[in-house]
């Protein structure tokens, strides 16, 4: 088998992704090599398929214990044969695991580190054929990485025990240090590094303002019923608030921080990962140990502390690739809490400073208006040909305009309060509202009162915000949040400098631009496709939960979604989807064409146009009936050919049809005698020959006879 062979067969993909393809050669060309993909990236099958493509067992090292259990059942499900050896199984299963491997029935095997060097595993690993190692999340080996783990350090021991196997190292992070440092220890010369690109062009990014945070949520949720995602807040109060006001709205969810105790956390995170609960509300410690593909959207309830944190986190969703929404919240405010925390903190001055930066190149992005993805692959170095056009700066861009008056408004007021106001009274002030606490400070006096009557309260909220980001004036957090001028605000109201503004967009027309490729009312089709997903997904429930799997590894939503699109009825089609492999096909085909099938039905009943394979279809069954090929024709009403062509085409498709059966041998002979005193070949048209027999062999005859020729060539 080839490498292609074995990616449809084993993993049902037709072609591969960037690099997958150039790193297998190498590595089963026996070379050792240093991987770095985004999460979701594909990394697996650079080691998978070269394991499968050897002979021998290929030793897989992954910190991981907790993942090991799923790595391996995913492997089982597509037919691979694996197993994993860490501290969870007991002594009897540990030696099962490794009986297994002795007697040559395992194509990969997961191993935790300390595991590896601990007993005389190493020893017994030389008596057998090994033909790779792959170590997964190798930046834990390097002490410069953020998740250095000691036990990686003896891994260094590999290369001297095993000269000539060859090791694969991958990781998703990995800076320049870090990467020399899993090359130095591994042995890996550092140009055999295979870096691929870190966009995820899947996931959808959008930046919202911070204000109602809750009702956007809410808002937000309305428009992703049943798919999982992620909340992420600072603090664990934040997370409780945030899941109770969630249930509250009758939407299955729960928290997730380190203060939870260990048992109520594991079971938490095992109901998200079985599709029990919808929404997880999170500290940052959710999601580092977990595999789920079908995480849909994350959510930033508040800033993130740096670039790399953000894109980690985001990154947890849409690893089966299809489409996924992140937003974050942002406000001026959530700037200054995070640039307290730094403060602070217990850390060195050098360290806060780095961290003051980091935290700036967050701000940035928050605050772009450009490409929001140009902003982040910039960050990790990785330039982009063009705008991205999954961002709401590209969906949706702001236009600049000269906002100096604008600024000048909203400077005099300040000014003019004595710089005692806040947000919401200076806009008042402006407004020319007149609400109590404003009368009372006898605001309605001054000459800036309802100078700005023309802007609504969102406008100059928005446009305030811009100018304190943009360090126009100051903000006095430990005063109540009243403004404050600064040397800039002076040069504005003095007419020295110019102003520019981001034209205001409301959250509504927001929205609907975010929308805008989503018509408004759903097409008879969409509605349909997506009834139809909602039953395959509660079918794949049911079978995972069977099973004790998660349903991510049934099928991904990637590939139900495809069999909502294309409602396969054959297994033929089914195979044709992307993610069933043969193993797949073999468990759950049957079950699903059946769902499909019988869905498909019930809507032709109400009068959905019957799908083109579904017309087959019912030729089939008719046939396997027995009916021949006149009564399916009469009965449906179609012609003959049309009939021979659906189970020619059927045929072609792997069903099991012989169609020797629809004709007898000697109007078979008299076709084939016919063909030939006219010299007419199996591609010509049938029309010559019909008349050569004046009418009296039909034309579905003809062409059962031209197809059982075609075969037999
Ligand atoms: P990583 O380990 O890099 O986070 P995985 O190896 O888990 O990523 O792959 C992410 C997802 O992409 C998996 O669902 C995997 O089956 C899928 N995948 C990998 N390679 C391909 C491919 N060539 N075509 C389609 N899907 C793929
Ligand atoms: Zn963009």
């Amino acid at each position: 088998m080839n490498k292609s062979t074995v990616l449809k067969e084993y993993f049902g993909y037709d072609s591969f992704r960037p690099l997958q393809a150039e790193i297998i050669d190498h590595v089963t060309s026996g070379n050792n090599a240093l991987v770095l993909m985004p999460t979701g990236g594909g990394k697996s099958v650079c080691f998978q398929i070269p394991a499968l493509l050897f002979d021998g067992l290929t030793i897989v090292i992954s910190p991981l214990i907790a993942l090991m259990k799923d790595q391996v059942e995913a492997l089982r499900s597509n037919g691979i044969k694996a197993s994993y050896l860490n501290s969870s199984l007991s002594m009897q299963e540990q030696d099962a695991v490794l009986w297994a491997a002795k007697m040559g029935e395992l194509k990969l095997l997961y191993i935790a580190p300390e595991k590896l060097f601990s007993g005389n595993l190493m020893a017994m690993f030389k008596e057998l054929k090994i033909s790779l190692f792959a170590v997964d999340e190798s930046h834990c080996i390097s002490s410069w990485g953020h998740d250095f783990r000691p036990e990686y350090r003896q891994l260094a021991i590999i290369k001297d025990e095993f000269p000539n196997t060859p090791i694969i190292a991958l990781t998703a992070t990995a800076d320049k240090v870090t990467r020399k440092d899993i090359c130095r220890q591994l042995h890996i010369p550092e140009e055999n590094t295979f870096i691929s690109s870190f966009d995820r062009p899947n996931i959808s990014l959008a930046v919202l303002p911070g204000r109602k945070r809750m009702n956007q949520i809410q808002d937000f949720l309305k428009t992703v019923p049943n798919q999982a995602g992620i909340i992420y807040c600072l603090s664990r109060k934040g997370t409780e608030a945030v899941a109770a006001n969630l249930l509250g709205a009758g939407i299955k969810s729960d928290f997730y921080h380190a203060g939870v105790p260990a048992d109520k956390r594991s079971r938490v995170q095992e109901r998200f990962i079985k599709d029990d609960i919808q929404v997880i509300v999170a500290t940052v410690a959710f999601g580092m140990g977990i595999d789920k593909s079908n995480i849909r959207w994350i959510i930033h309830y508040n800033l993130p502390s740096n670039v790399e944190s953000f894109y980690q986190e985001i990154g947890r969703a849409g690893r089966d690739g299809t489409k996924a929404q992140t937003k974050l919240f942002y406000s001026y405010g959530d700037i200054i809490t995070r640039s307290r925390m730094i403060q602070d903190s217990n850390s060195p001055e050098e360290q806060k400073e780095l961290m003051e930066a980091k935290l700036e190149r967050m701000r940035q992005y928050a605050e772009a208006n450009i490409c929001r993805r140009r902003i982040l692959l910039s960050y990790f170095n990785e330039e982009m040909q063009q705008d991205c056009g999954n961002c709401d700066v590209c969906k949706n861009p702001r236009s600049r305009f000269d906002g100096t008056v604008i600024a000048q408004k909203a400077l005099s007021g300040i000014a003019r309060a004595n710089q005692q106001v806040a947000m919401g009274m200076l806009i008042d002030i402006l407004r020319g509202s007149r609400n109590q606490n404003l009368l009372r400070a006898g605001y309605e006096e001054l000459p800036t009162f309802g100078v700005g009557k023309d802007l609504k309260f969102e406008e100059w909220a928005d446009y305030i915000s811009q100018l304190l980001n943009s360090g126009m004036m100051d903000i006095a957090y430990d005063e109540g949040h009243a403004f404050r001028l600064n040397s800039v605000s002076w040069q504005v109201l003095k007419g020295e400098r110019k102003v520019e503004l981001s034209e205001f967009i409301s959250a509504k027309e927001r929205k609907a631009l975010e929308d805008e490729k989503v018509p408004a009312r759903k097409s008879k089709t969409e509605i349909i496709r997506n009834e139809l997903f909602e039953i395959l997904r509660q079918l794949r429930k049911q079978l995972a939960d069977s099973l004790g799997i998660p349903p991510y590894l049934v099928f991904n939503d990637s590939s139900l979604s495809e069999m909502a699109d294309r409602k396969p009825i054959s297994p033929g089609q089914f195979m044709t989807i992307s993610g069933v492999g043969q193993e797949k096909m073999r468990r759950y085909g049957n079950v699903f064409i059946e769902e499909i099938l019988k869905y498909v039905k019930a809507n032709s009943e109400k009068g959905v146009r019957l799908t083109k394979g579904l017309t087959y279809h019912v030729t089939l069954e008719m046939f396997k009936d027995g009916q021949s090929m006149e009564e399916i024709a009469t009965e449906r009403k179609l012609s003959p050919t049309t009939i021979v062509g659906h189970l020619v085409k059927l045929k072609n498709e792997g069903e099991d049809i012989n169609l020797k059966d629809l004709i007898d041998d000697f109007t078979y002979d008299e076709i084939a005698k016919g063909m030939k005193a006219i010299k007419m070949q199996p591609n010509d048209p049938m029309k010559p020959l019909f008349d050569y027999f004046n009418g009296s062999i039909d034309y579905g005859k003809i062409r059962v006879a031209l197809a059982v020729m075609g075969e037999s060539n």
